[in-house]
C-alpha cells in the first residue's frame, strides 16, 4: 500500500497505492470541498500534475447528499475525476462557529446551513458517508480543539479522538477504502506524544497530524509535529493536514511528512496572488500591465505557455472568470512543480541544499 523509495535524512519519497491510482510521495492535494477545485475542470486539474484531491464528506452529505452521489456511481464518477480522492470527515468544520452546535462523547452536533436543522455526526456516520461517496481514503472523525486551548480541554479532546478513532475503525465495511487516523494534542508535547502513540497503535493505513497551522506560532507547530512524528511508525504515510505554505512544507518534508493539502493556491488565485519560485506577486498592484513575458519563465503550465503577464493582469483587474482559471492553473502547477523538485532532491540525496536554495530565492 505504501512503499518508501528514497531517503535523505528523515525526508523520504515513496509510492502510495490507492484503489484509483498510485501516487508519488511527498504529494500535495488541492482542495475540492464541494466536489470541484474552484475554477478548474478535471482536465485542467490533471494537466497541473495533480494526482489526488481532498473533498469534504460532511459538506457533501448535506448537499447534494452522499446517497445521491452513491446512486450517481460515487464521487469519482460524479465529478469525473479518475485519480485519487481523499475525503475529510467534518471534524475540521467543528472549529467553525457557523456550523457547530456542540460536541459530546457521542459525536458532533452541527447546524445544517441549508435549512438550519441540527445534524449529529458520529464516527460511524462519518465512515458510512465516506463509504457512500467511495473515496480512496477516508479520514477518521476527530475532536479538534483550538491548539492553544487550556491543557485540560485539549486532553479531553485527545481522549475523545482516541475513542472516536476506535469506533471509526469498527464501522469499516469497504475493504478497499483506506482509512487514516488523526492525532491531536494542540501545542502540548505530552498530549501530542500520547495521541500519536495511541493512533499509531490502531489499525489505520495512514497517520495524519491534525489541529495545526490554525493560529499557533510556527515554533509551536513544528515542535508539535516533531513530537508526533517521533511516535509514528516509519512504514505508514504521514499526512500533515491543512499545511500549504511552501516554506512550511519544506520543513515538514524534512521531518518525514508525505502528504499535504491546502486551500492556499486556489485562494491565492482568487486574491489575484500568483505564486512563483521567486516569491508571490499580487497582480492587481503589480507593474506587469505592460509586461509581455509569461507569469514564470520556466513554468510549463497552460497559462505560462500561452499567455502574458499583461493579459493575466488585465483579466484579474477586470474580474474576468478566465483570469481566475489561469491564476489557479498556474498556482496549482507551481505547488506540483515544487513537490516534483522536492522528490527529485530527496532522490538525489541533496534535500537540505535544495531547501536552502529554494528559501533564498522565494524570499528574494
Ligand atoms: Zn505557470
Amino acid at each position: 500500500m505504501f512503499k518508501i523509495k528514497d531517503e535523505c535524512g528523515k525526508a523520504r519519497t515513496g509510492r502510495l497505492k490507492l484503489r484509483s491510482c498510485t501516487i508519488k510521495t511527498p504529494f500535495f492535494m488541492p482542495v475540492g470541498t464541494k466536489a470541484a477545485v474552484k475554477n478548474l475542470s478535471p482536465e485542467q486539474l490533471k494537466e497541473t500534475g495533480t494526482e489526488c484531491i481532498i473533498a469534504n464528506s460532511f459538506v457533501l452529505s448535506l448537499k447534494p447528499g452522499s446517497k445521491l452521489i452513491q446512486k450517481h456511481g460515487g464521487l469519482h464518477e460524479f465529478m469525473k475525476w479518475k485519480k485519487g480522492i481523499f475525503t475529510d470527515s467534518g471534524g475540521f468544520q467543528a472549529g467553525s462557529k457557523d456550523f457547530l452546535v456542540g460536541i459530546s462523547d457521542k459525536g458532533i452536533k452541527f447546524r445544517n446551513p441549508y435549512g438550519g436543522k441540527a445534524e449529529l455526526l458520529m464516527p460511524e456516520t462519518a465512515k458510512l458517508i465516506q463509504e457512500e461517496l467511495g473515496s480512496d481514503v477516508a479520514m477518521a472523525l476527530d475532536d479538534m480543539p483550538n491548539p492553544t486551548a487550556p491543557f485540560e480541554k485539549v486532553k479531553q479532546s485527545v481522549i475523545r479522538t482516541n475513542e472516536w478513532a476506535e469506533r471509526f475503525i469498527k464501522a469499516k465495511i469497504d475493504k478497499k477504502q483506506l482509512i487514516f487516523g488523526i492525532s491531536q494534542g494542540g501545542i502540548y508535547k505530552e498530549l501530542r506524544e500520547f495521541s500519536a502513540k495511541s493512533i499509531n497503535s490502531m489499525d489505520f493505513d495512514g497517520l495524519a497530524i491534525g489541529g495545526l497551522a490554525i493560529g499557533e506560532t510556527k515554533r509551536q507547530m513544528f515542535a508539535a509535529l516533531s513530537a508526533t512524528i517521533a511516535h509514528y511508525g516509519k512504514n505508514k504515510p504521514r499526512y500533515l493536514m491543512g499545511l500549504g505554505s511552501p516554506e512550511d512544507i519544506l520543513v515538514a518534508v524534512e521531518q518525514g511528512v508525505d502528504c499535504f493539502d491546502s486551500i492556499l493556491p486556489t485562494q491565492n488565485a482568487r486574491r489575484a496572488t500568483l505564486m512563483t519560485f521567486n516569491g508571490t506577486v499580487h497582480y492587481k498592484t503589480s507593474k506587469y500591465s505592460k509586461d509581455f513575458s509569461p507569469i514564470e519563465e520556466d513554468c510549463d503550465c497552460y497559462a505560462c505557455k500561452n499567455f502574458t503577464k499583461a493579459y493575466v493582469c488585465h483579466l484579474l483587474k477586470t474580474y474576468e472568470n478566465f483570469g481566475l482559471t489561469l491564476a489557479t492553473i498556474h498556482n496549482i502547477r507551481f505547488m506540483q512543480r515544487l513537490m516534483e523538485k522536492i522528490r527529485a532532491a530527496i532522490r538525489a540525496g541533496d534535500y537540505p541544499a535544495f531547501r536552502k536554495e529554494f528559501i533564498k530565492n522565494y524570499k528574494a
